[in-house]
């Protein structure tokens, strides 16, 4: 029986959870949906200057977020690859038993003169012969045979490279721990890892990776190699640079649902006239050969256009639902006692089509839950500064006094005291809008105002007629 493809997604746990990991990992994970395989989960923890269990912790809550859960059958891990150093000296020393590896007690200003001294860039294999065996401050290097070493990748097809152009590099550092390169591959080993597909900054370690999986007497995994992800100037994501966290996109209410078929999109793109489309096509469409080589663009402006599409794809009960960590709780902007879900529920679906994000669900009904609201002075000025505006705000007021209090009746009220004074409604509705939720822009006027109700309206518009005198 043919063994089952056991991809893998090998994070480093050392900051917040990247979007370009979250790429990787949708595409290891899909890999496996596909193939009946598995998706591994390796927390690669061996630098302890730079690991925090809190980034872990940040991976598999990003992970299960995505959809990449734990529980699924074609889930296994995660392991941590700090509990597999004991394997990963014993390879080092295999393949120093076995003379592919050796000692060398070179200082690296003593490889910086020798370089200098002869021209040639890198370490020149200096103790190749020299027989030395391990000890404080010697380093393990693997003996780099010549010749070239192919890889092939699914991605970029097929990659030679000259094999004098690498140096005979490190396996063990003079302390003797396992360098990144070694121990990546001990585990992959170990796994049972059949498929690496990862980010294409680790292209130059394939070849090295490939002659350590031979020495160590396995057949190297299939490998692919995903390009760059780059902001608008079309530089490399970067942490310090761009707003690169899954988590802070997940904070600002992008739903998970959103991400996960934007960053499909990076790349790639699924059959049919659109990018948006369900998972499961994405899922049964994918295909690593057709993924593009070039850097994609990571480009926040459309993310938050598929962010709507999926919001207004909802059902206004799940809309309601996925706002509520942004209406109640900590990062809601009024007192809980204040909320009222029955208001909310009411104007949900007009907030609902206009809004891109959850996170800005709150400033466009926060006006519902407050006595007087919070008049934004700019916005303040511009409504009032015309010389009609307080007039016919008072007219509108003496209307809603005795008025049919429906949106359709305060609609027409306005309309009308708007034809009087030749102003169409969307000149007229600037004081009033001002008035009564403090902002110049907003869901729809009158269905709110029906909500607040006559007695709260009309305080409010004698509230800002007085800020206006
Ligand atoms: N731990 C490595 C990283 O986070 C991943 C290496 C790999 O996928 O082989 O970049």
């Amino acid at each position: 029986m043919t063994q089952r493809p056991r991809y893998r997604f090998a994070p480093s746990p050392t900051g917040f959870f990247h979007v370009g990991g979250a790429r990787t990992a949708l595409y290891n994970w899909i890999l496996a949906l596909q193939t009946g395989g598995k998706f591994v989960l390796r927390i690669e923890d061996t630098d302890d200057s730079r690991n925090n269990p809190q980034w872990t912790q940040g991976i598999l809550d990003a992970l299960s977020w995505l959809g990449i859960d734990p529980s699924d059958s074609h889930f296994e891990g995660p392991f941590f690859q700090s509990a597999n150093a004991a394997l990963h000296v014993e390879a080092a020393e295999k393949l120093f038993a076995q003379g592919d590896a050796y000692y060398c007690d070179l200082t690296s200003e003593e490889i910086q003169k020798r370089s200098k001294e002869s021209g040639k860039p890198g370490y020149d294999g200096f103790s190749r012969d020299r027989n030395l065996g391990p000890g404080s401050g010697r380093v393990l290097r693997f003996k780099v045979p010549a010749g070239s070493t192919t890889v092939q990748d699914e991605v970029r097809g097929t990659v030679e490279f000259d094999n004098a152009t690498i140096e005979d590099f490190v396996l063990l550092r003079g302390n003797g721990s396992p360098v990144f390169l070694l121990a990546n591959v001990v585990d992959d080993v170990t796994q049972d890892i059949t498929h690496v597909v990862r980010a294409e900054e680790h292209l130059p370690n394939a070849p090295k990776q490939q002659m350590i999986w031979r020495a160590l007497g396995h057949q190297p995994p299939s490998w692919a190699h995903v390009p760059v992800l780059v902001n608008e100037q079309r530089k490399k994501l970067s942490k310090r640079r761009d707003k690169v966290a899954v988590e802070q996109y997940r904070e600002e209410g992008i739903l998970a649902a959103a991400m996960k078929n934007y960053l499909m999109t990076l790349g790639w793109a699924p059959t049919g006239d659109t990018e948006i489309v369900p998972f499961e096509k994405i899922t049964a469409e994918f295909d690593l050969s057709s993924v593009n080589h070039s850097p994609a663009f990571f480009d926040i402006v459309k993310l938050h256009s598929f962010n709507a599409d999926y919001i207004r794809a909802m059902s206004v009960g799940e809309f309601i639902d996925a706002c509520l960590p942004w209406l109640t709780g900590a990062k809601a902007p009024w007192s809980t006692a204040s909320f009222d879900a029955k208001v909310f529920a009411e104007m949900a679906p007009l907030v609902q089509t206009r809004v891109q994000l959850l996170q800005d669900v709150p400033s466009m009904v926060d006006f519902l839950f407050c006595d007087l609201p919070t008049i934004d002075d700019a916005a303040f000025t511009k409504a009032f500064a015309p010389e009609w505006a307080s007039a016919t705000l008072i007219e509108i007021r003496d209307a809603f006094k005795t008025c049919e209090f429906t949106p359709d009746a305060l609609k027409a009220v306005v309309e009308a005291v708007g034809e009087k004074h030749s102003l169409k409604l969307g000149k007229m509705q600037a004081p009033l809008r001002v008035a009564v939720t403090g902002r110049s822009v907003g869901p729809p006027l009158f269905e709110p105002i029906v909500l607040l109700g006559r007695e709260a309206v009309l305080k409010r518009i004698d509230a800002a007629l007085k800020k206006q005198t």
